[in-house]
């Protein structure tokens, strides 16, 4: 006997999700307006119901069915953790005032966990698995109470079903939500999140049952802690967790079938434990994963074959897709096909890109085309391989034309990086390179500098919109950034700072400047995906070999080094950064591209030399980002990445100082490789630990520059002189004198003036009465 007979079949194709800020970035400008009180939470209401609604009809124009539970029910006013923390009522003990009758939250009250309120931190925000999208942590503790407080994903459903559509609602199940959390504050030591397993499960069989009741079908909960290594807990607990949640809510009486799906990476040991659950349907991403074993239970369960990356914007390879999900009939007779994770991380349409050239757009597919092709496999599921053979091999035309593009094999640079030897990417030694530089510099003790951006001014924005737009001339501009230039290095040298910056005015993102100036990337124009919250970003795509046509920041550092006598330091995005930021190209490793990256920021290091400049900076605050989620692949990264830093920074000479910025303080799992960077300086955050890092840093035996910053940038907050000073004791305590830069956390873009000007003052006065005292 089987336990799937009972409900409908599972669509033959579906997505896992689908982007929620809408094709012109609606949501996000309607939040935005109801936090600025300009639109009414009725109204916010209003949007977001008819973006819903336009969502699935475009899927079903796309190919999903109307009435077959295909299309998810995947909307959120902010993030699907925070919605999940919202329906099981979980709010933290410092924001039970916002819980309204049996636990429920409105949607102000909502937006502030994510926001915060005065003295109140917001929750926590962390990555989400290998993505650029940021989640809100939970604070879990003994005395959160459990219960169904949030029914919008029922009232989501029953408007989709008003409109005559049947879908699919979408939540995150529960050991991932309590495997994602972490312990609240009133907590006691050794408590772990899902030790409140059996209390929370019960409110995911009332939501299920719910939902049931209203109609629902199917419903998905997704389980994607379950692929990563990388959490905690022992793993033989989360599959404990995972048995016992499933086996639950499994045997409830009255509930809709149900679809675990398990996104960014493969289920290994997990999915045995899942198999034999009485789960309807299971996820496997067959992108990032691969194709299991013989599984007992498996056969009774339908398996999705998520083959459609959700991850990138390729069309890829359509018939290879097929055959895989196609394959699984050995594992089970049921098979359907998806994405392998939501399309939340893709932009919406292609079609939508005037400007893109139209042999690059054959080539890719963002969630529109995606869920063509979804819909295409599916009926070949159905039908038979012949059905959609049109599909295929169009697919397999433009992947073919794509292999022999002009652009995407540039010969001269295959040859030098085919002739890269070990020498490439090895600078003199350390020692020999102080002296150097000490000599060619002559920076006082506990030498002061900025992370390179300065405040962008309504001014700047204005006039790089004017550029874009064709109203301001090239030469305008120019002078327009040169005389900020002008200001922001006066103001430098009045405040008295040792390394001067130029301030960043020219760069509208420090990502996209750079693909806007290297063969090889394409920019779009409204490829927007959520980072978090209402924030997007325009990744660009990386789509061909990466050459510089010609030098891209020279002229700025080079009219900046015109101004003062005193170093100014070039300012550079690294490799693996403008990797993790941008769209990447499937067809070859990363490592690969990262090396061609590496050799164009080479040449403009040589460049920014050849016109004076003495010192630069390569950002790398992605470096940690990308660190792939399984242990086992990390060496290999860590080798790429580490490897790409170094090619593009080692053909510097040993006068000339190489500084790297990372954003994050977290040193541990990365401390070998931030030696192994071998930057003659390391800036990195540290204040808002208040130094923490420090003791890492000398334990680890690290031994180069290194400036932990002394200011958090992230709020407007000054600090005062003894609160620097304090810092750097704590810093001057740990790390040798002669090694310690004195520098912000990072970049001041993001600031204004006012707090720019005094913080930066009170740093030079506590710079000051250190170098007094040692
Ligand atoms: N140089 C960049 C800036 O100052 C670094 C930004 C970053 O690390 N995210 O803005
Ligand atoms: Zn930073």
């Amino acid at each position: 006997m089987t336990h799937t007979s009972a409900f409908p079949a599972f669509p033959a194709g579906t997505i896992l999700g689908y982007p929620r800020i809408g094709p012109r970035r609606q949501l996000k400008k309607a939040v935005e307006a109801f936090w600025a009180g300009s639109v009414s939470a009725d109204e916010l209401e209003a949007t977001a119901a008819a973006l819903r609604q336009s969502t699935r009809k475009r899927l079903v124009q796309l190919g999903l069915g109307r009435d077959d539970s295909s299309i998810p029910e995947s909307f959120s006013y902010y993030d699907q953790m925070l919605d999940a923390l919202s329906t099981v009522g979980a709010v933290p003990a410092r924001f039970a005032h916002l819980r309204g009758a049996d636990g429920h939250l409105d949607l102000a009250g909502y937006f502030t966990l994510a926001r915060g309120e005065g003295e109140n931190p917001p929750l926590e925000m962390t990555k989400w698995f290998d993505t650029n999208y940021h989640y809100l942590v939970p604070e879990i503790g003994p005395e959160t109470e459990f219960t169904l407080a949030g029914t919008r994903l029922v009232r989501e459903f029953e408007e989709a079903k008003a409109a005559g559509f049947l879908t699919r609602p979408v939540i995150v199940g529960p050991v991932t939500f309590l495997l994602l959390s972490k312990p609240s504050d009133e907590a006691p030591a050794g408590f772990s999140p899902l030790d409140r397993l059996d209390d929370l499960v019960p409110v995911y069989a009332a939501l299920l049952q719910r939902l049931r009741a209203a109609g629902a079908e199917w419903v998905q909960l997704d389980e994607p802690a379950l692929v990563s290594e990388s959490i905690d807990i022992p793993r033989t607990d989360a599959l404990a967790g995972l048995r016992f949640a499933y086996n639950t809510l499994g045997a409830l009486a009255e509930r809709p079938a149900l679809f675990v799906a398990a996104p960014y990476g493969s289920l290994d040991d997990a999915l045995p434990v899942l198999a034999i659950t009485p789960v309807e349907a299971i996820g496997l991403d067959l992108v990032r994963g691969s194709v299991p074993a013989e599984t007992p239970g498996l056969d009774t369960t339908t398996l999705v074959a998520g083959v459609i990356d959700g991850h990138n914007i390729w069309r890829g390879d359509l018939a290879a897709a097929f055959d895989t999900a196609a394959g699984l009939v050995r594992l089970s007779p049921r098979i359907s096909v998806s994405t392998s994770t939501s399309l939340l991380h893709v932009p919406h349409d292609v079609d939508d890109e005037s400007a893109l050239d139209d042999d690059l757009k054959t080539w890719l597919a963002f969630a529109d085309q995606k869920v063509a092709q979804v819909a295409t496999l599916a009926r070949g599921l159905s039908l038979g391989r012949r059905a959609i053979e049109i599909d295929l091999s169009a697919a397999s035309a433009a992947l073919d034309a794509r292999g022999v593009a002009p652009g995407v094999h540039d010969g001269a640079v295959r040859v030098r990086a085919d002739a890269l030897a070990p020498g490439d990417f090895t600078r003199g030694a350390y020692a020999a390179r102080v002296a150097a530089q000490e000599m060619a510099l002559g920076l006082p003790f506990l030498p002061t500098t900025t992370i390179g951006s300065f405040p962008q001014t309504g001014d700047i924005r204005r006039a790089r919109a004017q550029l874009v737009r064709g109203v301001l001339s090239t030469a305008d501009y120019r002078d327009l950034m040169r005389a900020e230039i002008r200001r922001v290095v006066s103001l430098q040298e009045d405040i008295g700072l040792d390394v001067i910056v130029h301030g960043e005015p020219e760069r509208n993102d420090m990502v996209q400047y750079f693909a806007e100036n290297l063969d090889g990337f394409a920019v779009t124009e409204n490829g927007w995906v959520q980072s978090y919250g209402s924030r997007c970003v325009r990744p660009s795509i990386l789509w061909g070999d990466v050459s510089r046509p010609r030098p891209i920041t020279v002229e700025w550092s080079a009219f900046t080094q015109g101004l003062t006598p005193k170093p100014v330091k070039g300012m550079l995005t690294g490799p693996v950064t403008i990797l993790a930021w941008s769209f990447v190209r499937d067809d070859q490793p990363l490592g690969e591209t990262a090396r061609q990256v590496a050799l164009a920021l080479r040449d403009e290091i040589a460049d920014l030399e050849s016109a004076g400049i003495q010192i630069v900076q390569v950002d790398e605050p992605a470096l940690r980002e990308l660190l792939p989620l399984k242990q086992k692949d990390q060496a290999e990264y860590l080798d790429w990445s580490v490897g790409s830093f170094r090619l593009a920074t080692a053909g510097a000479a040993a006068a000339t100082q190489i500084h790297t910025h990372l954003c994050y303080s977290e040193f541990g799992v990365v401390i070998d490789a931030i030696r192994n960077l071998d930057a003659d300086v390391t800036s990195i955050e540290a204040a808002r630990s208040r130094m923490e890092v420090v003791g890492d840093i000398r334990s680890q035996g690290f031994d180069h520059g290194i400036g932990p910053g002394v200011w958090d940038i992230h709020s407007p907050r000054v600090p005062s002189v003894s609160e620097l000073t304090d810092l750097l004791e704590r810093a001057a305590a740990a790390i040798p004198a002669t090694r310690l830069w004195v520098n912000p956390d990072c970049g001041l873009k993001t600031r204004g003036y006012t707090e720019t000007v005094q913080s930066l003052h009170n740093m030079l006065a506590a710079t000051r009465i250190l170098r007094a005292r040692l």
